[in-house]
């Protein structure tokens, strides 16, 4: 069949979950039968945000083929079950630098290089990439930020030149918008969504739907106005209430006809009956009061969430899966070095140290391993959480403060965690570290193998420095197992520690292949040993 493109845009304010709304949608169509593949559009003029301050940007997610990109492609990969491609983000700077390379290769010679056509003309190449890269019929293409940006315009323009590239059945427009409520009378306020679509047209893209954000109840008479003022059908203006839980989204479309609204726009015919049971029985799941067990979740970046979106999902869906509501505890690890912020520490069932970069707040989580570590508290280290329990065992072993990873001390007497050796030649900082899956061999019988139920496994990775092998010996007489190495045998992906409840930590992300329906093994034998120390305590109460 013809590909056929949803456009998604946003107006009013950002953040009012035009992802979520795109991958819910993507689902509807999963549902009916369809490939489906999301890109997002970032206007920014990074790279990608591989280079970018988690506070700036919140996470960066990894895909297979070892893209950093936005945490928007996590949702998508979560909601609709799948696997994305690098060609699934576009940036300005990638957009840009092509542009500029093939200027400077002599590709255009004699011509004027231009906004219009070369820039438009290289986003609208890139998004044609996504179906042949991912195989999608249908590609869901995402604008960052709302229309009025001075960024975004190029992209737009792209956009609205593919209606006619393409013809009406086969693009679709969505302009996702917030409906503000006033206090003072108690409504809901249809005027800035008036507002955002007139820009919309004032650049020649005429929504083929609006879906209309909103914290309150919104009644059909809103739904009237928007679609008189708006010019879009009545069936096409859609209200979508805050839910408490994201799952519910695509639910909440499906009751409101969207899937089957958009076959009819597009002119498809739905192959299948969607089948919601297993989604309405994990919604419902969330829903039900579950006994509470608690993470403390030990990092930098603690009061912006997002920075940690798929280290959340995924104790979540390990949660769901074990019938237990997992409540996470934000630690600042600079704060424990004060001695401030135990007590959260000390009510936790359970420590995770997720990745991270940079000195601040190092020691303090080494401290909280070693809290963890001697009083028998299961422990989760993702990335830097695995490179850190190599240290604080290795000063434990060794009683002594001195062994490091050479990214916080370069001149440590005991460098146990250092640059990977085809790191060392390495200047440029954007996509080199070692990026995503790669094959891991896990050892037999131990607690890994356990949790997977497999000897050999593939995860995604971002980082540049490793355990040393000058260090294996003295750390695996000590009780440390490695029980997950690179085939070749050069590197440690999994280390545990054997005379402890559960003290596990890899180099790779799982958090970034943990799905609602198939909770990663590591993260549910992590909640698992949780829920365990939970219920002794009760006990013990
Ligand atoms: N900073 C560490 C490294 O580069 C850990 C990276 C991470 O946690 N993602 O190896």
């Amino acid at each position: 069949m013809t590909t056929k493109y949803i456009f998604f845009t946003g107006g009013v304010v950002s953040s009012v979950g035009k992802g979520l709304t795109a991958a819910a949608v993507g689902r509807l169509l999963k549902e009916r039968g369809f490939n489906v593949a999301v890109q997002k559009l970032d206007p920014y003029l990074n790279v990608d945000p591989g280079t970018m301050s988690p506070y700036q940007h919140g996470e960066v997610f990894v895909l297979d083929d070892g893209a950093e990109t936005d945490l928007d492609l996590g949702h998508y990969e979560r909601f609709i079950d799948i696997s994305l491609s690098r060609v699934c983000n576009v940036t300005t700077g990638q957009v840009y630098a092509e542009v500029i390379s093939k200027e400077r290769h002599g590709d255009y010679l004699g011509g004027t290089i231009q906004v219009i056509p070369h820039i438009t003309n290289e986003i609208k190449r890139r998004i044609g990439m996504v179906s042949k890269a991912t195989g999608a019929e249908i590609v869901l293409v995402e604008i960052g930020g709302t229309v009025g940006d001075i960024e975004s315009q190029p992209f737009l323009e792209a956009l609205r030149q593919m209606r006619s590239d393409l013809g009406r059945e086969n693009s679709l427009y969505i302009h996702v918008t917030w409906l503000p409520y006033i206090g003072a009378t108690g409504e809901l306020k249809t005027k800035p969504t008036q507002h955002s679509v007139r820009e919309l047209r004032s650049i020649g893209i005429s929504p083929d739907m609006i879906v209309a954000r909103s914290d309150h109840p919104v009644d059909d008479d809103l739904c009237a106005k928007i679609a008189l003022f708006c010019d879009v059908e009545r069936r096409a203006v859609v209200p979508l209430v805050t839910t408490p839980v994201r799952y519910e989204v695509p639910l909440v479309l499906e009751d409101l006809g969207i899937g089957d609204y958009l076959m009819q726009r597009m002119g498809l015919q739905a192959r299948q009956q969607p089948d919601w049971s297993a989604w309405k029985r994990l919604v419902d799941e969330v829903k039900r009061p579950r006994p509470k067990v608690k993470v403390a979740l030990v990092g930098k970046y603690v009061e912006l969430h997002d920075a940690y979106f798929s280290v959340r999902e995924a104790l979540e869906h390990a949660g769901m899966a074990l019938g237990v509501d997992v409540e996470i505890s934000w630690v600042q690890s600079s704060e424990l070095e004060k001695g401030r912020g135990w007590e959260m520490v000390q009510a936790a069932h359970g420590v995770l140290v997720p990745g991270g970069f940079g000195s601040r707040g190092v020691e303090g989580k080494i401290q909280a391993i070693r809290y963890a570590r001697e009083q028998g508290v299961p422990y989760l280290g993702l990335c830097l959480g695995m490179q850190l329990l190599v240290v604080e065992f290795a000063r434990h072993l060794m009683g002594s403060d001195e062994p490091n990873s050479t990214e916080f001390d370069r001149s440590t007497e005991y460098p146990v965690i250092d640059l990977m050796p085809d790191q060392r030649s390495i200047a440029d900082m954007g996509g080199t570290m070692r990026l995503g899956l790669y094959p891991c061999e896990l050892q037999p019988g131990s607690r890994a193998a356990q949790a997977y139920q497999k000897t050999m496994v593939q995860e995604r990775h971002r980082h540049r420095f490793e355990l040393n092998n000058a260090y294996r010996k003295l750390l695996s007489d000590g009780g440390m197992v490695f029980s997950g190495i690179s085939p070749d045998g050069r590197l440690v992906e999994i280390a545990e520690i054997s005379n402890h409840p559960f003290m596990l930590a890899t180099q790779f992300h799982p958090e970034f292949l943990s799905r609602p329906n198939r909770p990663h093994p590591l993260f549910l034998a992590f909640i698992e040993a949780v829920r365990q120390r939970a219920g002794n305590e009760q006990v013990a109460d």
